[in-house]
């Protein structure tokens, strides 16, 4: 497992490199404290660091090497870990690393330093350059001001992490910040390998997060990649250069430490932390929140039939599909009603279901409690939520089924336009699961504009038959993964389309 964290100066890499490294068993490589040895072994050979030549030749001849886990560099033999970290190499070292042949010499000692092929490795370049076949890459920043404060307080001896110090001056925060936006423009702007997040990176905003909260989210990354790397064969790159970290096959070790993850902790009656209703079965949710959620679905499976007459076509044969079996369904959305039924109609029938709903509902303390009790999973629509994802992954591995809705939020006409949002498809695939294709009519009618409480209207459903990767058969990973997206949300349309034309009137 190659770890890449890379981002500009202060953004926390270091901290939660190290933090990682110590957590997933990787290797730790500072590659900024190479570039800073270079720089200082120039400045005490009293080299002119306006001649390329001159650092070269310099860079060629020192060893450089880690002790202590990595935390502790060694120039020649010599621990140089505090030199490296002065403002007179801060000032230097962006004109060291620019010079590319220096970089190549780099590299090539890093690649060599991670020839284990399990690591944790920060600086710059990492991503793009040095591993970018890397299974994780964290692109890491922070706010410009947190990243000087967070520097000055290492410098006065306090902990970074935390930012707690006796003694930073405002004075001092303030060079910090002017150095650390001159070497941020220097290493974004170079010719040679600049400061830039690579492609597939994942980017992590430090700024109001804890070092456990970032490590928590690199976490999920790794679990995920170690996920997708079980799930597909191992492919051969393309091309191998001496020296390449590249591993071959899976390590043993990957299988046990997802086995362990899978099964967490029972809850307990009481007491338990939110995050516990997301990684565990609703099964195992503890008594009293199983009691509320049974006397909730049966007031609302009865309150929901007299309202909206709700019937679901095929609902025999889907049951009997997804009984001990976790499908994910994937269906159009135009109004609180679908969510609502199709729970509560697999609760009727003992099958438990996931809902995906979007973070945004959060923000309201009573939605936030009763969403989790009720099973529902929080996924960050902005961006690419691993950790929804895999949450949604080990439900259907338990053999509940995912409820989800690609269109994202409620579409109150057919002109709209919709932006699809494929993890279902990602979610299937890490499970190894199927796609149920469900639409819904007549929902659309119900709260109308201005409308707050629902109107007495009949609601038509209507299920699909399961997409199976199997049955698509499409090679390749991102080629299957895009054809489920593709062919499931046809199936919803369609499905849509011919209840329409059987309940005329009904949007
Ligand atoms: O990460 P750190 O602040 O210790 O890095 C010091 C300098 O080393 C950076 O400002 C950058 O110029 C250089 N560097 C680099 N590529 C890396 C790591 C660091 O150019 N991979």
């Amino acid at each position: 497992m190659i770890v890449a964290i890379d981002g500009p100066a202060g953004s926390g890499k270091s901290t939660v490199a190290k933090a990682m490294a110590t957590r997933e068993h990787l290797t730790y490589l500072d590659t900024g404290a190479m570039y800073r040895s270079v720089t200082l072994a120039c400045m005490r050979r009293g080299c002119d660091l306006a001649s390329d030549d001159e650092v070269v030749s310099i860079a060629k001849r020192c060893d450089i090497s880690f002790t202590d886990g990595g935390t502790k560099v060694l120039l020649d033999g010599e621990d140089v870990s505090a030199d490296i970290r002065t403002a007179e190499v801060d000032a230097c070292v962006s004109r060291v690393s620019s010079i590319s042949e220096v970089r190549r010499l780099m590299v090539a000692t890093q690649r060599r330093l991670a020839s284990n092929g399990d690591v944790v490795a920060e600086g710059r370049d990492i991503g793009t350059v040095v591993f970018p076949e890397a299974e994780v890459k964290v692109f890491l920043v922070a706010d410009p001001e947190a990243r000087a404060h967070r520097r000055a307080v290492q410098r006065d001896g306090g902990d970074e992490a935390t930012g707690k110090a006796g003694n930073v001056d405002a004075a001092e925060e303030k060079a910090v910040l002017d150095d650390l936006r001159r070497r941020d423009e220097l290493d974004s702007t170079r010719k040679t390998s600049p400061l830039v997040a690579a492609d597939d990176a994942v980017r992590i905003d430090s700024t109001s997060l804890s070092v456990d909260q970032v490590c928590d989210r690199i976490h999920d990354l790794i679990e995920a990649a170690r996920a997708k790397g079980e799930s597909e064969p191992e492919t051969k790159p393309d091309h191998k250069e001496e020296g390449d970290v590249r591993s071959e096959t899976k390590p043993a070790k990957v299988a046990s430490r997802r086995d362990a993850k899978a099964a967490p902790k029972p809850m307990r009656a009481f007491h338990n932390v939110r995050d516990d209703y997301f990684d565990h079965g609703m099964r195992e949710f503890p008594w009293p929140s199983r009691a509320i959620f049974n006397i909730a679905a049966a007031i609302v499976w009865a309150l929901s039939k007299i309202w909206w007459r709700w019937s679901f076509e095929n609902e025999d044969e889907f049951i009997e599909h997804v009984k001990g079996h976790g499908s994910v369904i994937v269906m159009n959305h135009v109004s609180m009603v679908e969510p609502v039924v199709t729970v509560v109609m697999m609760w009727a029938h003992g099958i438990r279901v996931r809902a995906i709903y979007k973070t945004e509902f959060d923000s309201n303390a009573l939605t936030r409690w009763v969403f989790s009790r009720v099973g529902g999973i929080p996924v960050d629509r902005g961006s690419a939520d691993l950790k929804a994802i895999r949450r949604a992954q080990r439900a259907l591995e338990r053999g509940e089924c995912v409820l989800i809705y690609p269109e994202g939020t409620r579409i109150k006409s057919d002109d709209e336009e919709v932006e699809m949002h494929g993890g279902f498809s990602l979610m299937a695939q890490l499970a190894r699961t199927d796609v149920v294709p469900m639409a819904v009519v007549g929902a659309r009618d119900v709260t109308p504009k201005g409308h707050h409480f629902p109107r007495p209207l009949r609601v038509f459903l209507s299920i699909g038959r399961p997409i199976s990767f199997e049955q698509l058969g499409v090679k390749g990973r991102k080629a299957s993964l895009a054809a489920m997206e593709e062919k499931a949300m046809h199936d919803v349309f369609e499905l849509r389309d011919a209840l329409r034309r059987e309940h005329p009137g009904k949007e």
